[in-house]
């Protein structure tokens, strides 16, 4: 208890009114929902009984650049065009990779509008650190702060970013600061979802957001701050033996490309698509969906120019290819299988003067986290938006 006081001392003591928004949300990528009850997060305990926690689960594809681009836009992918991590423009004839330079700054690669630019387009000020697609101008505008790509900063290097802006050190304290820790996904590939190397990985983040927590209620920002620790999808892990490989079972003839990844899909002639989800769905371990036959649930398939015409998504933990040459996954761990998995789903701490305190939010999925924002921020949320404010409204103090 004495740790929650410390963390939050003062949330709450002046409400905050519509000339003082502040918000921060932290994204660590695949931090799976039950990972912090596997090790010592006593950063994340506190953040937890100090404020509302919620089991979100992530849009589909449960992978990085959708779903993150989804908590910014609150649209599902299928509306704001990132539609995978890779994936094929048609009218281009060119396939694209969602961090590639090249292509993200190709014009209307990234749809909707960010909250960032929502935020910016109604007087306040945003900062952005590495979250995706705020390196390029989306519809003229980016947030006043932003950093080029890089990998090779330290958890407590990312928490120092944040600090210098909400101290001032960057001009007026931006009303809403965004930050993406990576380190967590990448360990988790390497090592598992479970292995000690990502348990401790996610200790050392615990140990940064201390640090952030100690330094940010010096601040005289802290009373009006409202704090947002989550995620953009959980893990499973894979295993060489979960593999197949359907080469040999279609008509090569009649297959336009493989994109290849966790879910992959196929473009195979429009007279074939039938017969070819029907062959897949025979070899097990896998569903193919005609791309418009996916279930509503998916809110998937709409956009025809970004996703080819069969989609497959892998049973968890399982990797589905199109080879000559047997080529299993490489990676220990992984992500963007079914998105209603219970392994797909991640954390969504929220604390400050907005949230309710010890509260459990039933579950929401991710794209809602920018209507969240907006209602932090005191801004209208864009009109295109896939967002339910019944979904979320309960975590909020009357
Ligand atoms: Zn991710």
């Amino acid at each position: 208890m004495l740790a929650v006081c410390l963390l939050l001392a003062g949330c709450g003591v002046k409400p905050y009114d519509n000339d003082n928004r502040y918000a921060v949300i932290i994204s660590i990528d695949a931090l799976r929902w039950d990972l912090p009850s596997e090790c010592h997060t006593s950063t994340l305990d506190s953040l937890r009984a100090a404020g509302t926690y919620c089991e979100t689960f992530p849009v589909f594809p449960a992978n990085t650049f959708p779903s993150h681009y989804s908590m910014a836009t609150g649209l599902h992918p299928d509306h704001h065009g990132i539609v995978n991590n890779r994936f094929h423009l048609r009218d281009m004839d060119r396939t694209v990779l969602s961090w590639n330079p090249d292509d993200i700054t190709l014009p209307g690669f990234w749809g909707g509008e960010p909250i960032w630019n929502t935020a910016e387009r109604q007087g306040r000020i945003a900062h952005t650190y590495l979250w995706a697609g705020s390196q390029t101008p989306i519809n003229g505008r980016q947030a006043t702060r932003w950093i080029p790509y890089r990998f090779d900063a330290s958890h407590r290097e990312r928490m120092d970013w944040v600090l210098e802006s909400l101290r001032g050190e960057h001009g007026e304290v931006p009303n809403l600061t965004m930050v993406y820790v990576e380190q967590l996904d990448a360990t988790m590939h390497r090592y598992g979802s479970n292995a000690p190397e990502t348990l401790a990985e996610l200790e050392s983040i615990d140990e940064a957001l201390g640090y952030f927590f100690r330094e940010v209620r010096k601040l005289p920002v802290f009373d009006s701050l409202n704090i947002i620790v989550t995620s953009d999808h959980g893990t499973a892990d894979t295993s060489p033996e979960r593999y197949v490989n359907f080469y040999g079972k279609l008509d090569s003839t009649r297959v336009v490309r493989f994109i290849r990844g966790i879910p992959c899909s196929i473009e195979v002639d429009d007279d074939y698509v039938a017969e070819a989800t029907g062959i897949l769905n025979s070899l097990g371990h896998m569903t193919a969906y005609a791309r418009d036959e996916m279930p509503a649930r998916y809110n998937y398939g709409s956009n025809t120019n970004r996703i080819s015409n069969i989609v497959i998504i892998p049973e968890t933990g399982w990797y589905a290819d199109y080879s000559p040459v047997d080529s299993p996954y490489p990676d220990i761990g992984a992500h963007g299988f079914d998105n209603f998995d219970r392994n797909m789903h991640m954390v969504f701490y929220g604390a400050g003067p907005a949230f309710r305190r010890g509260y459990i939010q039933p579950s929401f999925q991710n794209q809602n986290v920018y209507i969240v924002l907006c209602h932090l921020l005191g801004i209208e949320p864009a009109d295109a938006n896939d967002c339910s404010w019944e979904d979320v409204r309960q975590m909020f103090r009357k």
